[in-house]
């Protein structure tokens, strides 16, 4: 895959003008098309195909931030997906682009189509991103395969690059009952994370049911119909293991 294609276009599924969930403060949040994970419980599943879209260019998306700006003194850009990193050379220049207007660059990723291949591309954006938000979905090798229908070897190889370059990074880790809510694997990821020292967050969100209309509306079948939304307690618990006594970043 050539990652400076479409260097100065991004293939775009949606914005929220008014983001409050995807990195601090008001953000104007970019949703990018197209992803390399099949996550069963996709939430955007209307996300995954790489055809195109509505493209914007670079300039466009930052003409169209500065419309709000007043929203977002304390906030920024986030590009978030399906997976934003799929477009790499898109986000490059647009965080490069952002930083010199000083605009709080954040990328939210899964990390799937991560290569060492392309490591100097992806320190290149990371030279321009303030914080990136790091999904892992499942610590163990073959229960990834089974979530996401891929490997998290790549997952792990971004978070560790992370690591070494200092990015600041926020982790995400979904709770799903049966699935990866056991002790075994949580105190797994623990061992993971205690070897990074970049981490200013470690977050556990709680897996929701609210995908499953987009899934029926497609006509495709969503196989964890029967695993239920997890309870405030076993995300307390969750939050523990990975965050007790953790060593996070200052
Ligand atoms: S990484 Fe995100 S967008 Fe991609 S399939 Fe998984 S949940 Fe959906």
């Amino acid at each position: 895959m050539n990652l400076y294609k479409n260097l100065f276009t991004g293939n775009i599924h949606s914005i929220e003008t008014f983001g409050t969930f995807d990195g601090p403060g008001v953000r104007y949040v970019l949703f990018l098309q197209g992803c390399p994970f099949q996550c069963q419980y996709c939430h955007n599943r209307d996300t995954w195909s790489t055809e195109e879209n509505k493209r914007m260019t670079v300039d466009e998306v930052l003409h169209d931030f500065e419309r709000y700006s007043h929203f977002y003194k304390n906030g920024g850009i986030t590009v978030s997906g399906g997976e934003a990193l799929l477009q790499i050379g898109f986000i490059t220049e647009l965080f490069k682009k952002a930083k010199e207007r000083n605009i709080h660059t954040c990328l939210d990723t899964s990390a799937g189509c991560y290569s060492d291949k392309q490591i100097e591309a992806y320190k290149n954006l990371l030279a321009h991103t303030d914080l990136v938000l790091l999904d892992i979905k499942h610590i163990d090798e073959d229960e990834h395969i089974k979530l996401t229908k891929s490997s998290n070897q790549n997952v792990l190889k971004f978070a560790k690059l992370l690591s070494d370059l200092k990015v600041e990074t926020v982790i995400r880790h979904v709770l799903l009952p049966t699935i990866n809510d056991q002790e075994i694997y949580l105190k797994r990821l623990r061992d993971f994370l205690d070897q990074l020292s970049n981490i200013k967050k470690i977050e556990v969100l709680a897996y929701h049911k609210k995908g499953i209309a987009k899934w029926k509306a497609m006509g495709l079948k969503y196989e964890l119909e029967h695993i239920e939304e997890p309870t405030d307690q076993m995300v307390k618990k969750a939050q523990m293991i990975l965050t007790n006594n953790y060593h996070f970043a200052k």
